[in-house]
């Protein structure tokens, strides 16, 4: 990126220090969770592996951006099972101090009447071309404040509605006041990933005065991720009242009416553009809110963090300039199949490898290699699979093997239960078709799996999936994708090209009271006439998909081409290149 100071194009160092210096940064990114890396555990699933994806993109790019979440100190959680196959769940040991900076700034918020103490934790993400991204992460556990204050940000998606609102004033107050206290003073876009920092828009409000609700929309971008009324915050007014300055309170009556503080409802009526995740979840959104004010940027992943080492080879050799510039990918479709296979297969036996390390289990290169791998929600319906057991077995008995992983939330007994049937299921069936439940799903076993799997089976409730971006992992690496048309998928499936459905298409699938079944007996169709015919019979075809889901589909859904719709579309940023 080139540096422009009156008119004249700067030296290197010049433009290092501007780079350096936050009063070149215009654009503010709050997240509950951000995944850069599965050393760093500030995530639990796609939200904050999205943020990351984002991040990098931005850094990648040259996008004046920053990053702000909080540092829980004890993770999300390790997951193991015991021996009935249910959960466990056990605090994750990590030493901030390895991979972040801790910082001498410190500024307070006011809750429950006394002054809770905020540092942060800086960690500069530098993009292919050298361009630094900071993310800073919030901490409330040092000596200036009281024990119980300083476990509030121990836990990620911990404790109760208290400990979750007091979180999300540290993330959008606390986070605000950091920013200006680090110097950044102007930020022209504050973007909300999801509402949970929407207070920011009552410290903005503060600052501006609080008549000026106009000028703190002007600055406020809000995308949206949930498509189920029952997945957004809300916070009863006892609790607020409890909890708050009353300043801020009091000004939240204003804002939003008596019935409770809604984030989502914060994040929409506060901002000046508000999007959801996908063409179909923008629709989904825009009716449950009942407004036309929700635009569409389908998310993305990051291109190089989520291809496989062999394809990158690959694709560095092919295609050159491909990971700053993933729209190249198109180019896949030259690739040789004999060069698209090997590279597959490799990363197939550095997955199997480390399957045979972790349970003992000793897997076919040879076989068809299904994976599913996503939070254990029961909306996910990770069981889906096991509804006929007979059909299954009759489809796919000796001829597939399967690989699941996922944790539920330690609150979610479903979800929970939903994992014990699978491994269940997997003792009683036995050698005929291997299955494998994998512990602690995270950023690296999510690598390893969409890397090195065959097919990614995706099959949720409608409409309930906003976007999904692990299948978009996969398409970076030709795994092919089978799955409900819901989500990105609706934008990415061509029937026989890219991957295949599960199911009736969106139009249909609006039907609220469809027939699960349905799905169930689809997907054992499909695997038993398209899934298993090309991988065994027709190789060359299956290969050719593979070349036709790197070029259509990894092409587009990245965070590059994303993060650029950002910029367009939300930040008013025009993007000049590096
Ligand atoms: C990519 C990723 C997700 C998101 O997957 P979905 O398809 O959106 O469910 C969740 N968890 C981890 C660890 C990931 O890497």
């Amino acid at each position: 990126m080139s540096v422009m100071v009156h008119g004249k194009n700067v030296g290197q160092s010049l433009r290092r220090m501007l780079e350096n210096d936050p009063a070149f940064r215009t654009v503010a990114y709050f997240s509950m969770e951000i995944g850069i890396h599965h050393q760093i555990p500030t995530y639990s699933g796609g939200l904050g592996v999205l943020a990351g994806d984002t991040l990098k993109s931005a850094a990648d790019l040259g996008v004046p951006l920053v990053g702000i979440t909080l540092l829980y100190k004890k993770g999300y959680f390790n997951q193991t099972f015991n021996s009935e196959g249910w959960q466990q769940e056990s605090p994750v040991e990590w030493q901030p101090e390895q991979f972040l900076q801790l910082l001498p700034n410190e500024v307070s918020v006011m809750i429950e009447g006394r002054s809770l103490h905020i540092r942060a934790w800086v960690h500069d993400f530098i993009g292919q071309g050298g361009y630094p991204v900071p993310i800073y992460f919030l901490d409330t556990d040092f000596d200036a404040n009281s024990p119980d204050d300083r476990a509030f940000t121990w836990h990620l998606y911990g404790g109760d509605q208290r400990y979750r609102l007091i979180q999300e004033i540290i993330l959008g107050v606390g986070g605000l006041r950091i920013l200006r206290d680090l110097g950044y003073d102007n930020i022209k876009t504050f973007h909300l990933n999801e509402g949970h920092a929407g207070f920011l828009t009552l410290e903005l409000l503060r600052e501006m005065g609080y008549e000026n609700f106009q000028k703190v929309r002007d600055q406020v971008v809000f995308t949206t991720h949930t498509p189920v009324p029952a997945g957004h915050d809300h916070f009863p007014y006892e609790l607020v009242d409890r909890v708050m300055d009353p300043i801020f309170s009091g000004r939240l009556r204003r804002m939003l009416g008596e019935n409770g503080v809604s984030m989502t409802e914060l994040g929409l009526r506060y901002s000046r553009f508000t999007n959801g995740v996908s063409v179909k979840h923008a629709e989904v959104s825009r009716r449950m809110f009942n407004t036309s004010k929700v635009d569409a940027i389908t998310n993305g992943v990051h291109s190089l963090t989520w291809t496989s080492t062999g394809m990158r080879r690959l694709f560095d050799r092919e295609i050159p300039g491909w990971s700053n510039d993933p729209s190249r990918l198109t180019q896949a479709l030259k690739l040789s199949d004999e060069d698209i296979w090997k590279a597959h297969q490799a990363a197939k036996m550095k997955l199997l490898a480390k399957i045979l390390e972790d349970t003992g289990r000793e897997l076919d290169p040879d076989v068809l290699t299904i994976g599913f791998a996503r939070r254990a929600a029961t909306y996910k319906r990770a069981d889906l699979l096991f509804s006929d057991m007979k059909k299954l077995l009759d489809a796919c008995a000796g001829q597939v093997q399967f690989i699941f992983a996922g944790k539920a939330h330690p609150q979610d007994e479903g979800g929970k239960a939903v994992i014990q049937q699978i491994i269940r299921a997997s003792k009683e069936i036995g050698a005929a078709l291997p299955i494998v439940y994998l512990e602690n799903y995270d950023m690296s076993v999510a690598g390893l799996l969409t890397e090195g799997v065959d097919l990614w089976l995706n099959n949720p409730k409608r409409p309930r999936e906003a976007s999904g971006t692990s299948g978009m992992k996969c398409t970076h690496n030709g795994v092919m994708n089978l799955s409900v048309l819901d989500g990105w998928w609706i934008e990415g499936w061509v029937e026989d090209v890219t991957g295949w459905s599960i199911g009736p298409e969106p139009a249909e699938a609006d039907l609220i009271d469809y027939d699960e079944m349905e799905d169930a007996v689809d997907l054992y169709a499909k695997l038993r006439e398209k899934v298993l015919p090309t991988y065994y019979q027709h190789r060359e075809r299956w290969v050719s998909m593979m070349k036709s889901s790197i070029a259509l589909n990894a092409s587009y859904f990245n965070t590059h081409r994303m993060v650029k719709d950002y910029c367009e579309k939300a930040y008013g940023i025009v993007f000049r290149g590096l």
